[in-house]
C-alpha cells in the first residue's frame, strides 16, 4: 500500500484588494480595485486584485482598467502598495512554515504544505481549520485552502469554494470530484489549449481524463499525457523535490588566478547571461541567489541573497550578482567563481503574470503595450 499523502494548498483571498480593506476601514464593503491608474476610464495598464465586491461587477484580475472603470465607475481604485504587501506575504508564510518543514511558496500569496504526517484526512481538516484560524486572528486576512492527496488537487480545491473555502478531497473521492469541472481548471490549461480540447469534444476535466491518451499525445506532445495524469489528479512532483533540492548554478575556473575585478565581473556577466537563458527556456523562476568564489589556496566561500518573491528577469540576476560581489570582503586572488540559483519554482501563466507585475513589466501607464 502507498504511504497516505495529504498535500494542503493555501491561497490568499484577493490577497492586495483585502490588505487595502484592512488597512482603510472607509474602504471596507466597497468594490476594490487595485491596479492601474483608471484615469477616468482613459487608463492604460491592467487590474492587479479584485475585491469579491468588485468581482460581482465582473472585474477581474488582469482585465484593461479602462473596461474595469466602465463597468464599475464608483470602484474605490487604488495603486498597488508593493512593500506592504510583501511584509504581509512573508509574515503569512511565516505562520505556514510553523506547521509543516516540507513547505513550498509559489507566488505572493500561495503555498503548498506536505502535511502526510497528520496521519489522516480528519486530523488535516483539523490542522487546516487552526492555520485558516491564525493567519485570521494575526493577519484579519481570510484565505481558502485546499486538502488532496496531490498538488493538483488540493490547488483546484482551494480554489473550489473562495472566498474563505475550506474543501477536502479524500483518495476515493478525486475522480468525482474532478469530473464536472472545465478543464481550464487545471493550471496551465489556458484559453488556447482549452480552445483546442473544446474543438475535440473535452469541457470537463472528466472527458480530458477519459480521453484517449495516444491521441492526447499525437496532439499535444509530451503536454498531452502530463495533462492526462493531471485530469486523475495525479502531479510528477514531489514537494521536497520541487522546493528544496533543485537547483542550478554556473562556475568558471580561471586559467590563471586573477584579482582583476573587470575579469571576474566579465565571467559572473556571461554566467547571469547563461542561467537567464536557462530560466526562461525551461520556465524556472528563483529566489535565492548564491555568490561562490574559491581563492588561492583553495579557499572556497559562499555568500547568498533570497528575494521576497520568485523571478526570472535577467536585470535582477545581474543586480543580486553585483550586489554580492561589491559586499564580499577584503581581496584575494581568485581561482573560481560561481553562481547557483535556488529555491527554484516553475510556474504557469497566471503567476508569471505577478510576477512581470511586480517587476513593472505588465504595469505600466506610460510604455506602449
Ligand atoms: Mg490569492
Amino acid at each position: 500500500m502507498e504511504p497516505l499523502r495529504i498535500i494542503l494548498h493555501l491561497d490568499m483571498d484577493s490577497f492586495f484588494a483585502s490588505i487595502e480593506a484592512r488597512e482603510h476601514p472607509e474602504f471596507r464593503g466597497k468594490p476594490i480595485i487595485v491596479g492601474a491608474d483608471p484615469k477616468g476610464g482613459s487608463g492604460r495598464g491592467v487590474v492587479s486584485t479584485a475585491s469579491y465586491e468588485a468581482r460581482k461587477f465582473g472585474i477581474r484580475s488582469g482585465m484593461p482598467i479602462s473596461r474595469a472603470f466602465s463597468l464599475c465607475p464608483e470602484g474605490v481604485y487604488l495603486p498597488p502598495t508593493f512593500p506592504l504587501y510583501t511584509k504581509v506575504s512573508h509574515e503569512v508564510m511565516e505562520i505556514l512554515r510553523t506547521y509543516s518543514d516540507h513547505f513550498h511558496q509559489v507566488s505572493i500569496d500561495e503555498a503548498f504544505l506536505d502535511i502526510s504526517r497528520t496521519g489522516s484526512y480528519s486530523a488535516a481538516e483539523g490542522l487546516a481549520r487552526r492555520i485558516k484560524g491564525e493567519i485570521l486572528e494575526r493577519e484579519h486576512l481570510t484565505c481558502s485552502v485546499g486538502i488532496g492527496p496531490s498538488r493538483i488537487v488540493a490547488k483546484i480545491a482551494s480554489d473550489f469554494m473562495k472566498p474563505d473555502g475550506l474543501t477536502v478531497v479524500e483518495p476515493d473521492r478525486v475522480l468525482a470530484f474532478l469530473a464536472p469541472l472545465p478543464v481550464g481548471k487545471i493550471p496551465g490549461i489556458g484559453k488556447k489549449t482549452g480552445g483546442e480540447l473544446a474543438r475535440m469534444g473535452i469541457q470537463t476535466i472528466g472527458d480530458l481524463s477519459g480521453y484517449d491518451v495516444q491521441l492526447l499525445k499525437s496532439r499535444f506532445g509530451r503536454w498531452g499525457l502530463h495533462m492526462h495524469e493531471l485530469a486523475q489528479g495525479r502531479d510528477v512532483h514531489d514537494i521536497r523535490e520541487d522546493g528544496v533540492s533543485r537547483s542550478i548554478s554556473r562556475e568558471t575556473t580561471f586559467e590563471e588566478d586573477t584579482d582583476d575585478p573587470a575579469t571576474l565581473i566579465r565571467a559572473l556577466e556571461d554566467m547571469t547571461a547563461d542561467l537567464h537563458r536557462t530560466l526562461t527556456g525551461e520556465n524556472l523562476f528563483f529566489r535565492t541567489l548564491t555568490l561562490k568564489i574559491r581563492y588561492t589556496g583553495f579557499i572556497t566561500k559562499t555568500w547568498s541573497r533570497t528575494i521576497p518573491h520568485e523571478t526570472n528577469t535577467l536585470q535582477t540576476l545581474q543586480d543580486l550578482t553585483r550586489g554580492l560581489l561589491a559586499s564580499v570582503p577584503g581581496r584575494g586572488t581568485v581561482r573560481l567563481i560561481g553562481i547557483r540559483l535556488s529555491n527554484l519554482q516553475e510556474m504557469g501563466a497566471a503567476q508569471r503574470s505577478i510576477d512581470e507585475y511586480l517587476s513593472g513589466g505588465a504595469y505600466s501607464n506610460t510604455g506602449d503595450e
